[in-house]
């Protein structure tokens, strides 16, 4: 069987594949994959991805096993590594996992037989959240070729912003960002930083990113954030008309983005929500056929 660790290791045909598996899930109720089982450990709080991968599991007609990180081993001292070996060893097919740490580095290792899939893993990346935006994109604009996306607020500490542009590279997207100088990193390469004001008229999609405090060393706060790197009013109303909103949530209301923004038809916001159910089908689905770019189960 396969995992999904990092975008990296999915080349431009997988991709489409994913995307096109995805929306052909999108109105899936089915069986596919009864019989498989899977376990949902996530050490990081979560709403939209948790629930989503739990949906996307249920949709296919798999077993979900019950797993609380509270009332586990893991607050007896247990390592994360030990306790994947442990749900391995019982016999679950597939492990989704959230992680405030960098646990691909630790996992490379280790054989397993059980899939895992990276539903966040510390900076380093959440390939589902850039396969879901990749799939919203698709959706309005037809193909992804040739779009401008400009990313916006916390770079240094997002592993979406990751994820984004290794996928968005691959399937010929520009991809620019802005925010304080505060939040650069040079640890995203072929990127350019660009005035927030000047790509807000230009870009095809403006993806706002949450400011990550539980990442940062330091708490430090940036005087007048909203005014300065934020989606307000002024410009929501710079915007393309055919252009889109995207954050991956959960949102700070008025502080990336605006209440008017939030309410505006370019907010695909919910619309990238409901595209996660079926992206994380059509990933649990690759990974239990072993990776391997077969028909469509939902075909
Ligand atoms: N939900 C996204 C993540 O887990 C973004 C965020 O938390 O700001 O990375």
């Amino acid at each position: 069987m396969a995992s999904l660790v990092s975008i990296k290791q999915l080349d431009v045909h997988t991709i489409e594949w994913l995307l096109q598996n995805a929306q052909s899930f999108v109105d899936y109720h089915g069986d596919a994959r009864k019989g498989y089982s899977v376990v949902h450990l996530f050490f990081e709080p979560s709403t939209r991805t948790h629930l989503s991968f739990q949906m996307a599991a249920q949709r296919l007609g798999m077993e979900i096993l019950d797993f609380s990180i509270d009332q586990s081993s893991v607050n007896k001292g247990e390592s994360v590594i030990d306790t994947l070996q442990t749900i391995d060893a019982i016999g679950v097919d597939l492990a989704v996992i959230r992680d405030g740490g960098d646990w691909p580095a630790l996992l490379v290792n280790e054989k397993l037989n059980m899939s895992l899939v990276n539903a966040g893993s510390g900076t380093f990346e959440h390939p589902t959240q850039a396969l879901l935006d990749a799939l919203t994109m698709q959706q309005h604009f037809g193909s992804l070729s040739g779009l401008t996306v400009t990313i916006v607020g916390d770079i240094a500490h997002s592993r979406v912003a990751r994820s984004n542009v290794y996928l968005l590279h691959k399937m010929g997207v520009t991809v620019q960002f802005a925010g304080p100088e505060a939040y650069k990193t040079t640890h995203i390469e072929n990127v350019e930083w660009v005035d927030f004001d000047e790509a807000v008229t230009q870009s095809d999609v403006i993806m706002m990113l949450r400011i990550q405090h539980e990442r940062h060393a330091e708490h430090y706060e940036i005087a007048d954030y909203h005014g300065r790197f934020g989606l307000n009013k002024a410009r929501l109303n710079m915007m393309r008309k055919d252009a889109i909103i995207l954050h991956p949530g959960p949102v700070n209301r008025n502080v990336e983005i605006c209440d008017e923004a939030m309410a505006d038809p370019r907010c695909k916001i919910l619309t990238q929500v409901k595209n996660g159910v079926a992206v994380r089908m059509a990933v649990l689905d690759w990974c239990l056929q072993g990776g391997s770019d077969e028909k469509l189960v939902s075909a």
